[in-house]
């Protein structure tokens, strides 16, 4: 067994975030790849060290003074420095180098920005009494700024033979050897992918939360933790809203079949939340039906009827191109004998919807066009639905007991996913009654 256990910047804030973080790993010596993120927030409205290294980027970039911003971040790497002991990390050397190359304008936004991981990791290694491995000897980038697995499989093979390694997040080197960052909030990718090459057994991502809930907890004040999660069922729910990993941290362990369990630093006794392949998620692994459940305000509905439309070839094709050429994509098409409906998210049409109006109009010529706007759409999703009899009813019953009536259903064929579309100020009563005729 090995484990690439990933620590986020909210299990690094501080030094007693530090003393948990290394409970943590010294309680399994399987954990032997520790990837660990830039100190995060110690308290509400706190500053997260790569939003301040951010700020001195650009202060330094418009030759501005810095300095403020910049001794809040020294004050931080210090502090833990100090209070756990670790002069032997040399914390005020590296930060004055980092300070100089600011001064001097060599330095990139990417590069500044990485050094909050990388001083963190620093640190880890010290406090761990294990070697750090930059991240910039083993991601490669492409030109173009993408991942090169490849070439970071390749640089990458040596950690196998490492016993421990502690590995700054969030960057690695494009093939100039320039130091590229990957978005906010990649340092779950670098989890990922140290996680596939060292063909690690479990990536564990270490957070503030006991995991995935079933349904947002400001909705559902009792939801559930999820005690399992198919990478399928992920994507159908975080599609619909549920905030999750960084979504390319999946693929690079998804591939390699390697499971990712999330779990809380501040609470390790929790069991947290596994992700899997579909076909490794057991029946054991759920309770009921349903994974979870998510949604999103703010979508409009446009519903054409024409008589027979099932029968005209090239009604839908019409109405597609109609949006190709306003570069709206659209979230679902659900159609009836003599209507057609799509819905669309409502930042794709701002400003849009008289010329989509008119082009329907004089384009498709349907018999009527309604339009309602104010729409949430909410997906229940769990891949047991659909060998299962009376979801739907189950479902629907639950909605029409709390007094709702849904404006549109849809099911996707694979039946994993149950959208149905209510008014806007229904959304959270239906949320709340869907999770109580499924989840609890
Ligand atoms: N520190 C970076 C950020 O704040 C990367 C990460 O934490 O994953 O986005």
């Amino acid at each position: 067994m090995v484990k690439t256990a990933k620590f986020g910047g909210s299990s690094l804030s501080d030094a007693g975030q530090f003393q948990k973080v290394a409970a943590i790993v010294r309680a399994d010596p399987t954990r032997r790849f520790i990837v660990v993120s830039a100190p995060g927030k110690r308290f509400s409205g706190d500053d997260k060290i790569t939003d301040l290294l951010y700020r001195c980027a650009a202060l330094a970039g418009r030759r501005e003074d810095f300095s403020a911003p910049f001794a809040l971040i020294r004050d931080r790497y210090l502090s833990i420095e100090r209070d756990l002991g670790l002069e032997q990390a040399h914390m005020e050397q590296a930060l004055g180098q980092i300070e100089a190359a600011l001064r001097s304008g060599t330095a990139s936004r990417d590069f500044v920005a990485s050094r909050g991981e990388y001083l963190c990791a620093r640190l880890m290694a010290a406090y761990l009494g294990v070697p750090m491995v930059d991240a910039a000897e083993l991601i490669c980038f492409e030109p173009d700024g993408s991942l090169d697995m490849g070439a970071t499989e390749r640089r990458s093979a040596f950690l196998q033979d490492m016993p421990m390694a502690v590995i700054p997040g969030f960057y690695g080197t494009m093939p100039d050897g320039s130091v590229r960052t990957f978005s906010r909030g990649g340092s779950d990718i670098t989890g990922a992918i140290v996680a596939r090459v060292v063909h690690a057994t479990e990536y564990e991502n270490w957070t503030d939360v006991d995991g995935f809930m079933m349904a947002d907890p400001r909705i559902v004040p009792e939801a559930r933790v999820m005690h399992a999660v198919s990478y399928e069922e992920l994507r159908e729910l975080s599609y619909m809203g549920a905030s999750v990993l960084h979504e390319d941290s999946i693929f690079p362990v998804r591939e390699a079949r390697i499971p990712i369990r999330v779990r809380n630093t501040n609470r390790p006794e929790a069991g947290g939340t596994w992700i899997v392949n579909e076909g490794t998620l057991m029946k054991e692994h759920r309770h009921g039906l349903v994974a979870g459940i998510s949604g999103r305000k703010g979508f409009t509905m446009i519903t054409l009827t024409k008589e027979n439309l099932h029968r005209q070839v090239g009604f839908g094709y019409g109405l597609l191109k109609i949006l190709d050429r306003h570069n709206i994509s659209f979230e679902s098409m659900p159609c009836g004998i003599d209507n057609l409906t799509v819905i669309l998210n409502d930042a794709d049409i701002k400003g849009k919807m008289d010329i989509l109006y008119h082009e329907i109009r004089t384009e498709l010529k349907p018999d009527t066009v309604e339009i309602a706007s104010s729409i949430a759409l909410i997906a229940t999703v769990g891949r047991g639905m659909a060998r299962t009899a009376g979801v739907a009813a189950r479902l629907f019953t639950a909605l029409s007991e709390a007094g709702i009536s849904s404006r549109i259903i849809d099911q996707s064929p694979k039946e994993m996913n149950l959208i149905v579309g209510v008014d806007q100020r229904d959304f959270e009563t239906a949320v709340r009654a869907i999770y109580r005729a499924f989840c609890q």
